[in-house]
C-alpha cells in the first residue's frame, strides 16, 4: 500500500521543536518531503541529517511577512511544489488583561496570529495553481475556553481558529482545505518556557521538569495522561492526506477530553487548574 503522503511536499513552520518536529518526522514516515522552518539552525540541521534527504531546513523568523514570502519561495524551489502547509510556529504570549505591553501585543499578533494569516495568504496562489492543497493551522484549546492559556495567546489563537473557517470557505473551490488542530496540554518545550529557553537547559533538568509537568497535566485530563507531540502529529498527517481531504474548515480538538471535562474557567488559585499545575511543576 502506498504511503499516506507519498509524493507530497510539505512545509512545517516551527519544525525544529515539540509538535512541529514530531510532525516533520511523521510526514517523512508517511512519505512526504518536508521543508522545516525555524530559527534554531542547529536543531534544523540535526533533523535534516536524521531524515535521509527527505527534508531541508530554512532558517527564518516567521513573525515577519517578508520572511514568510522567502520561506515559501525557497520551499517550492527545493521541493518543486507545495501540497501541505502546517502553520505551527508559536509560543506563549505573556501579558494579562490590564498588564500587557506593546511588545506582548506585537508578539501575539505577529507570531501567533500573523504567521498563520501570511502563511495562508502566500501559500494560496501556489496551491490554487496546483488545484490541490492542505493547510493546517495549530490553534489551541485556549481559543475555546478561558484559563487554558494567557490572555493575548488565547485571543490570538481564537483568531487562528476563525481564520481557518473563513479561509477554508474561500479556498475550498480551488480544492484547498484549511483546518486547524486545537491541542490541549501537550508536553513540549513550551512548558519549559519555549523552544529557545529549552535549548539552553541541561537535558537532565529539562527531563525532570517535563516529567512533573506531565504528571500534573495527567491529573486534569479525562484520559489520565498528558498529550504527546506525536498525538498531534498523527492527526495533522491525516488532515494533510488525500484520505482527509473532504474535511474542511474544521477545528480538531486533541486534548484527551480536557475541554469536555466541563470546567470552562478556573479561579486563579484553583488547585485543579491544569495550567497552574504545569506552572507549579516548573518551579
Ligand atoms: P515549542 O516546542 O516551544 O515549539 C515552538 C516552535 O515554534 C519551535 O520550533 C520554534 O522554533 C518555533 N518558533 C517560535 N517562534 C518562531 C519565530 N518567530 N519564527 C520561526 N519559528 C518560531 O512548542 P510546541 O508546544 O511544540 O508549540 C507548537 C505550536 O503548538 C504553537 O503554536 C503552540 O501555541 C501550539 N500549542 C501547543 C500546546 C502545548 O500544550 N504544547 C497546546 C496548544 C497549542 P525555533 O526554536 O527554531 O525558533
Amino acid at each position: 500500500m502506498a504511503l499516506r503522503l507519498a509524493g507530497k511536499v510539505a512545509l512545517v513552520t516551527g519544525g525544529t521543536s515539540g509538535i512541529g518536529a514530531a510532525t516533520v518526522k511523521r510526514f517523512v514516515e508517511d512519505g512526504a518531503r518536508v521543508a522545516i522552518v525555524g530559527r534554531n539552525a542547529e536543531a534544523g540541521a540535526t533533523l535534516v541529517r536524521n531524515l535521509g534527504g527527505q527534508a531541508c531546513f530554512i532558517k527564518a523568523d516567521v513573525s515577519q511577512e517578508s520572511e514568510i514570502v522567502r520561506v515559501l519561495n525557497e520551499a517550492v524551489g527545493w521541493g518543486g511544489r507545495l501540497d501541505v502547509l502546517f502553520n505551527n510556529a508559536g509560543g506563549l504570549a505573556p501579558g494579562g488583561v490590564d498588564t500587557f505591553t506593546a511588545e506582548d501585543f506585537d508578539y501575539a499578533v505577529r507570531l501567533v496570529l500573523g504567521s498563520v494569516l501570511y502563511g495562508i495568504k502566500y501559500a494560496s496562489p501556489i496551491m490554487k495553481a496546483q488545484r490541490w492543497g492542505a493547510i493546517i493551522n495549530n490553534s489551541s484549546i485556549g481559543a475555546l475556553r478561558t484559563h487554558m492559556g494567557g490572555y493575548l495567546y488565547s485571543v490570538a489563537k481564537a483568531g487562528v481558529s476563525h481564520a481557518t473557517r473563513l479561509a477554508g470557505m474561500e479556498l475550498g473551490r480551488f480544492n484547498i482545505t484549511v483546518n486547524c488542530v486545537s491541542p490541549g496540554a501537550v508536553t513540549t518545550p513550551l512548558f519549559l518556557g519555549g523552544s529557545r529557553v529549552a535549548a539552553h537547559m541541561q537535558p537532565e533538568k529539562a527531563k525532570a521538569v517535563m516529567a512533573k509537568v506531565a504528571d500534573g497535566l495527567a491529573q486534569a485530563t479525562p484520559l489520565a495522561r498528558s498529550g504527546s507531540a506525536e498525538d498531534v502529529a498523527s492527526a495533522v498527517s491525516f488532515l494533510a492526506s488525500d484520505e482527509g481531504h473532504y474535511i474542511n474548515c474544521h477545528d480538531l480538538v486533541i486534548d484527551g477530553g480536557l475541554t469536555a471535562a466541563g470546567r470552562s474557567s478556573f479561579a486563579a488559585d484553583d488547585p485543579s487548574d491544569p495550567l497552574a499545575m504545569g506552572r507549579r511543576a516548573m518551579r
